[in-house]
């Protein structure tokens, strides 16, 4: 099917207005895409006319809170297929999902002398938690290399792998480059020798399937504000027998069964895991981006994501003194790149000012920087309500940009 974008659009008021005097073209998708009127009304409808805290109160307004909370337990149990919703945990985003499995199964499961693998491609939040842990628990962190079209090294990943691997954690798609790395051939690779895997699917969850059954992962995480819904919420699904086996992260309400001075037992999953009042509107509000995700079609998306991502590709490619950086085969629709002779810091200053939003920096991948030699790049990423004109207008103003530099 092919999507009607222009009526697309009209569901996101924010694309509607003016940037330093030109229409908003926002290619910072990888960083956070935009809310559908659908969620936003969902947030306001939510405080208008169900406020109240959830799974305790026995009046009317906290029953139905709780429903429509826990429908969207089972809305994602679907999105991602995996078996039960108990088995779907919400977290703040991405970051505190793996910093939960950092802390909770590896104080259970990580020992003197472990170890504990990641690649080059990852996002902070995909290294810190790790190394905090190696540091409590004396076990070593070791990276897969990549080469230099940004993709990992295979061979190289499956020479890492020992009897010491504990725990393997790779991101599904690179915010910084793009790649989609090969995730279901890097879990059973590492379920062979016994280890377990965690999947960052901050940035394939709006663009690629899911489906953590087939992937066999153990755990995968992800942020609703990378998928049209609220900032302020993420996903962990995490395999039955794990979750119940591990330690709770945080203590508090709602985490617990019965609680004496003297011992204090734990609630049934997904509970044990969510301590305190969580974020009841937003989590109700994700439902509407579900939704929309769900009835737009993620291979309608994708396939427009890409038609803009291999004609942006080819077009960029062709100016003067635009350098690609992540040339990888498989990617998300993202490109990063450099002008020759320029700070990305001043391309995307420029690019603003044409109302232009892109991102530049380093992107939260330190490593993956040093790995190419650089401080930063710059970043446009696309999404559904993109237009082929608003890439013309990218290649217009980065074509004028090279030109400062490269006659
Ligand atoms: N991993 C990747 C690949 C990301 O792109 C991001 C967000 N930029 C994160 C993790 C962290 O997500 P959040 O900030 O929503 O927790």
């Amino acid at each position: 099917m092919t999507l009607n974008i222009n009526k697309i659009r009209e569901e996101f008021p924010v694309l509607h207005q003016e940037v330093n005097g030109n229409p908003l073209i926002y290619f910072d998708n990888a960083a956070t895409t935009q809310k559908p009127k659908a969620v936003l009304e969902a947030l306001s409808a939510y405080y208008l006319k169900d406020n109240s805290n959830i799974h305790r109160g026995v009046h009317t307004l906290g029953d139905r809170a709780t429903r429509a909370f826990e429908k969207t337990r089972g809305l994602l149990k679907s999105f991602i297929n995996s078996r039960e919703e108990e088995e779907i945990i919400f977290t703040k985003g991405t970051t505190e999902g793996i910093n939960l499995v950092a802390s909770s199964f590896g104080k259970k499961y990580i020992n003197e002398g472990d170890e504990i693998i990641i690649s080059t491609l990852e996002h902070h939040s995909n290294i810190v938690p790790w190394q905090i842990l190696c540091e409590q628990k004396g076990a070593t962190l070791k990276i897969i290399p990549i080469n230099d079209k940004g993709e990992i090294l295979m061979e190289e990943f499956e020479s890492m792998l020992t009897d010491k691997t504990k725990m393997v954690s790779v991101v599904h798609a690179s915010n910084a480059l793009g790649t989609i790395n090969p995730v279901k051939d890097i879990i059973q690779k590492a379920h062979s020798i016994g280890a377990k895997v965690l999947v960052d699917a901050a940035q394939s969850a709006a663009h690629l399937d899911i489906d953590v059954q087939s992937l066999d992962c153990d755990f995968l995480s992800f942020s609703a504000h990378k998928i049209y819904g609220p900032t302020g919420l993420g996903v962990l699904y995490g395999k039955r027998e794990l979750l119940e086996a591990m330690p709770p992260y945080q203590g508090g309400g709602e985490m617990i069964k019965e609680v004496t001075f003297e011992k204090t037992t734990y609630n049934e999953i997904p509970f044990k895991f969510e301590a305190g009042t969580p974020n009841i509107a937003d989590v109700i509000a994700f439902q509407k981006a579900l939704e929309f995700v769900d009835d737009l079609g993620k291979e309608n998306i994708r396939a427009h994501e890409e038609s803009l991502l291999q004609y942006a590709t080819e077009k960029l490619n062709a100016i003067k003194g635009f350098i690609p950086v992540g040339t990888a085969e498989k990617k998300v629709s993202v490109i990063s790149f450099l002008i020759n002779g320029m700070h990305p810091f001043d391309v995307g200053m420029m690019l603003d000012a044409a109302g232009i939003a892109v991102r530049t920096g380093h992107h939260c991948t330190q490593p993956l920087m040093h790995r190419f030699k650089l401080e930063g790049t710059v970043r446009a990423s696309f999404s559904v309500y993109n237009t082929k004109e608003e890439i013309d207008r990218l290649i217009e103003s980065v074509s004028k940009i090279a030109k400062i530099k490269n006659k």
